[in-house]
Formats: structure tokens, sequence, C-alpha cells
């Protein structure tokens, strides 16, 4: 089996290239795309792989994972390595959570922002997050319904000690690329629609969606991050579905 740097350097390699001709289709600067790793199908000890291989955006759905991960890691962590929490947290994983993580992707509540409010006023800092949308309507999905956030945002712009950067999402499940496309097209809309009347301290730039099945889509429509997991893992890793 060849390395996996190797394997994952090729993999980020032909994804960067993607992202590349996505964005120049769409008149975009490749640059302001960032890409994070996500590595939930990645065991700890392989981490290290992924830095060497070049990813400095590192993604988690699961907070224990992140911990383990990131205690994995040790001193080995270069410092320009972030850590962006995808998934759902619960507020009680809010604590050890927040030391570890620049961005949070996956606010999902009024009372889970409220909660990392208080938790970052504590520590006096201020922690960057993204509210998450459920676009499609899937009961599974968490997120906030895009009817329900205009009426939202000037309450929840009242917190002090978070920084609402932006909006993100996950296309309905089984719908292929042309509903991808329209779910991604419908959260920069909205996101237009608040930021036009969002409050001063509110700016919505970051469009956090696409995955490894619909990244181009989202590109295309906007987004400022791709969250990419098993493409990235292709050739090191059995595939996930089996
Ligand atoms: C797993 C996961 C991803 C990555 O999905 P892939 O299909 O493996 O690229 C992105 N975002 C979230 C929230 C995830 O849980």
């Amino acid at each position: 089996m060849a390395e996996p740097v190797a394997i994952i350097s090729q993999n980020l390699l032909k994804i960067q290239q993607r992202l590349a001709e996505a964005a120049a289709a769409s008149g975009r600067d490749p640059a302001q795309v960032r890409l994070v790793a996500v590595t939930k199908y990645l065991p700890p000890a392989l981490v290290p792989a992924l830095i060497e291989a070049g990813a400095r955006d590192l993604g988690e759905s699961r907070p224990q994972q992140l911990w383990s991960k990131v205690a994995a890691l040790e001193d080995r962590q270069p410092a320009d390595v972030r850590w962006h929490l995808v998934g759902h947290l619960q507020r009680n994983k809010i604590r050890r959570t927040l030391p570890l993580v620049d961005l949070i992707h996956s606010v999902d509540s009024p009372r889970l922002l409220a909660a990392i409010d208080h938790e970052a006023a504590a520590t006096g800092r201020i922690v960057p997050v993204l509210l998450e949308v459920n676009i499609s309507g899937d009961q599974e999905k968490h997120g906030f319904a895009p009817k329900e956030l205009p009426g939202l945002l000037p309450r929840l712009a009242e917190s002090t000690h978070v920084a609402i950067g932006g909006l993100m999402t996950m296309a309905h499940r089984q719908g292929g690329p042309d509903v991808a496309r329209r779910d991604f097209a419908a959260l920069r809309r909205l996101s237009e629609q608040l930021g036009a009347e969002a409050p001063a301290n509110v700016r919505l730039s970051e469009l956090s969606m696409g995955m490894s099945g619909d990244f181009e889509e989202a590109v295309r429509e906007g987004a400022t991050l791709v969250r990419i997991g098993r493409a990235l893992f292709e050739g090191l890793l059995p595939p996930a579905d089996a």
C-alpha cells in the first residue's frame, strides 16, 4: 500500500483542481474558497498524515472525536492548523470544545448560541460561529428553518461574545447535483436577504456548503468554505458506506 501522505496529497490535489475549475466556471477566485478537511472517517493516528499532506483547516462533526484527535496530536500540531466543529454541539460539551476550535459551523438553536455566548464571556473570548440552516427541510437534520431566521436574527445578534459570520447548510441527501445546487442557491439568497437587514455587528460573509459529493455545485453558488471528508481519503480507507 502506498503511503497515506502520498494518497491524501494526490486526492487533495485533485479536489483543489476541481474546486479551481468550478470557481473559474462561475467567475470566482478559487482563493475565496477554503477547504475544510473533515476527519470523521479518519482514525486519530492518521491525522498527522493529513496535516503533512498540506491540510490546515481540519473539521470534525462529533465533539468527542475532535477532543481525542486534538489530544492525539499532542505537541505535533503545527501552529497554523485550525479546527472547525461542523456537527451538532451538545450544550454540556461547550466548555471543553471552545478552547480547541476556531470556528463552529453548526449553531442550530438560540439556546445553543446563548450557551456558547455565556461560556465565551466567562473566558473573555469572542467565538466565531455560523448559523446552520436546514435548507432542505429534512426531518432528521439540525438547523434553523429558513423562514424563522429573519425574525430571530436581531435577537441572536444581541450576544456579545459570539461573532456570527455566516450560514452553513447541507443539501438534500439523495437529490443529486441539481437539487444540491438549488439548495445552495437558496442558502446564498437567504444570506443576501438576511445581510441586507442584519444588525450592524453581523456580517454574513461566509457560506459553508458543499461536501465530497456536491462541492462543485456549492462553489458555483458562492461557497466560501467546503467541508470535504470521503473524497480526501479515497484509496486509503474502506468506502464509508460499506
Ligand atoms: C461528514 C461531514 C462532511 C463531509 O462529508 P463527506 O461526504 O465525507 O465529504 C461535511 N459536513 C458535515 C457536517 C459532515 O458531518
